[in-house]
């Protein structure tokens, strides 16, 4: 960053964010991160303007399923000197560099759905035999009817 243009710069590329899928997450994989911004500078501080369009792959939290997401995500931050107080929405660099894979790791995430979903209809598991019910209806009964029910009954009954 030692050669600052005046006029600021564009960037324009896709960023590998480095970020390995682990259990519970709900991003089963990252499939394209494009990030088209205008970069400028004042003082020691730049200032980034633009977008960041992300494909990912996440997991429905109903049926567990993977499915693709695609999400556009506003970027206007500024990025400081590391060691400061940083202001709201601002992230540090330190000397001439700036993590910009985990700048964008942390927007994505920060962004991602608290509840991911297939789609609004998703039906999910069924707790009683896990099958996939947008793919396979079962006939198990509501929860009172089951089989977990009729055991119950049968502790109750002392069999
Ligand atoms: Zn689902
Ligand atoms: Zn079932």
């Amino acid at each position: 960053m030692a050669d600052f243009p005046k006029e600021g710069m564009v960037l324009s590329g896709d960023v590998a964010v480095g970020r390995e899928p682990v259990p519970g997450d709900p991003v089963a994989g990252v499939d394209r991160i494009h990030l088209e911004a205008r970069l400028f500078k004042l003082g020691d501080t730049y200032h980034m303007d633009g977008a960041l369009d992300a494909d990912l792959t996440l997991s429905c939290c109903r049926c567990l399923e993977p499915f693709r997401f695609h999400e556009q995500i506003p970027v206007r931050h500024a990025l400081q000197p590391a060691g400061r107080e940083l202001g709201p929405e601002a992230f540090a660099y330190e000397g001439e560099s700036f993590d910009l894979g985990a700048m964008v790791r942390e927007l994505v995430e920060v962004n991602l759905p608290m509840k991911p979903l297939c789609s609004e209809a998703c039906t999910g598991l069924c707790p009683m035999c896990g099958a996939n019910r947008n793919r396979t209806p079962c006939h198990c009964r509501p929860e009172a009817e089951g089989p977990m029910a009729e055991v119950l009954k049968k502790l109750t009954k002392g069999e």
